[in-house]
């Protein structure tokens, strides 16, 4: 059992993909790390399983890549749609200057069980489930450490740099004060599961047509489903009943007309409330928030988890001398801001103007859909395709772990 109170130099709340990587990186430089995670095991719910080239770049620099890719995971080459009745390929990864050029599709829980794994090698890593960081405390306007539930009571951490990497509705960054932009979006996703015939294509796509947009992945022996519907349109949908859902999406993928029993009760569907935000401020002195904390990002392109870890290696390269040698400037914290706001800003951008320009029309569309212009040519050409793949794959700013990272 933990004492009522610890002192550790860096103190992350949230062992998702960003505060996972941060400890896991910290730690191997030999700073003393506590991850504070509330839930008491990485199996939740489906949080998105795309672990993009640029992660797996990672985790090749890490060491730790061969490894990785031996645990059951499936690699997606290429990305089509089938917009209205025909079908569209819009992105291949195999020419990405990287090892891996797919993207792999892991369960989160695996990757993130992975980290923990690895991370626990090292002493300087401790990790504390079930802990739910609760508020922060403070010493003349400086963050000097967090107050956390427990199921042995509550503890006070102390800690030279607390990290919210608690996820999009991060109680460190509302505690903290900082100012959340919200850009808004024009939709909600409904995330369900089918099982996968041997009849079925075999590749992950996308289908649009007539006011729907349906994404298929394919994890092997099932499809995860995303349906995307009109923001707050769930309650609408639900009103409707399972069986007009189950014939909509009958209607998009025909073969899976004899699989959507499957979906028996509205527990089989869960709803991602999008949002897209970030915070116009990522820290005050002795704090920074990561990840999904610090910007949350539309499902567009499926970059969350990855901008959550690139977050992480950043902070990882700039901070870990700083923690090493002394303190942790509030100059320093800027700087880890200064690093990922721009990838963090352009990718939102883009997600904004296709959610406004592309997915608010398809949905409002009552028409048959056909291949817009663009998307007609990245068919024609295959070339073209190597655009959408590296933004997906590898983003605008992909980092990299620094020797200064290895203190
Ligand atoms: C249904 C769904 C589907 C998604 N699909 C994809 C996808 O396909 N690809 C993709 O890249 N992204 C996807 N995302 C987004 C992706 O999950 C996030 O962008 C990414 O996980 C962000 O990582 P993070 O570490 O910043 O935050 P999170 O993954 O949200 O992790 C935060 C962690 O902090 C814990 N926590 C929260 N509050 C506290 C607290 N007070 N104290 C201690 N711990 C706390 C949480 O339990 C959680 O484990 C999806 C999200 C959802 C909800």
């Amino acid at each position: 059992m933990m004492d009522p109170e610890v002192s550790v130099r860096c103190c992350i709340a949230g062992g998702g993909p960003a505060g996972m990587m941060l400890g896991f990186l910290l730690a191997r430089a030999g700073i003393s790390v506590l991850v504070l995670e509330k839930h008491a095991d990485f199996l939740r719910d489906f949080r998105g399983d795309t672990i993009h080239p640029s992660t797996l770049e990672i985790m090749y620099e890490l060491g730790l890549l061969d490894e990785f890719l031996r645990r059951p995971h499936q690699e997606v080459r290429t990305l089509g749609g089938q917009i209205g009745d025909e079908f569209v390929e819009i992105a291949d990864f195999t020419h990405l200057p990287t090892h891996c050029r797919f993207i792999a599709l892991m369960p989160q829980w695996d990757f993130l069980d992975f980290l923990a794994e690895h991370a626990k090698r090292f002493p300087a890593f401790h990790l504390k489930m079930e802990a739910e960081a609760r508020d922060l405390t403070v010493d003349s306007g400086v963050v000097t450490g967090l107050l956390a539930t427990t199921p042995g009571g509550p503890i006070r951490v102390k800690a030279d740099l607390v990290v919210a990497a608690d996820g999009r509705h991060s109680a460190l960054r509302e505690r903290a004060g900082l100012d959340v932009l919200d850009l808004g979006a024009p939709m909600d996703v409904l995330w369900m599961r089918l099982s996968r015939g041997p009849d079925d294509p075999g590749q992950t796509l996308g289908r649009v047509d007539t006011g729907r947009i349906f994404v298929m992945l394919n994890r092997q022996d099932y499809w995860q489903c995303a349906f995307v519907i009109p923001k707050g349109g769930f309650d609408e949908i639900r009103a409707r009943g399972l069986p007009a859902l189950r014939q909509k999406i009958a209607g998009l993928a025909p073969y899976l007309r004899d699989r959507v029993d499957e979906l028996k009760d509205w527990s089989d569907v869960k709803l991602l409330s999008v949002s897209v935000d970030r915070l116009r401020m990522w820290h005050r002195p002795g704090l920074l928030c990561i990840g999904d904390a610090a910007h949350a990002m539309s499902p567009i392109g499926g970059v969350g988890i990855n901008l959550a870890i690139q977050d992480a290696v950043a902070t990882a390269n700039i901070l870990t001398p700083k923690l090493l040698q002394g303190s942790v400037s509030q100059r320093d914290l800027e700087a880890v801001q200064r690093r990922r706001e721009f990838p963090t800003r352009a990718t939102q951008w883009l997600q904004v103007v296709l959610q406004n320009r592309v997915i608010g029309r398809v949905l409002a569309s009552t028409a048959k859909m056909s291949p817009p212009f663009p998307v007609r040519l990245l068919g024609w050409v295959p070339f073209l395709r190597r655009l959408p793949a590296r933004l997906i794959g590898l983003g605008f700013r992909p980092e990299h772990v620094g020797a200064s990272a290895l203190g």
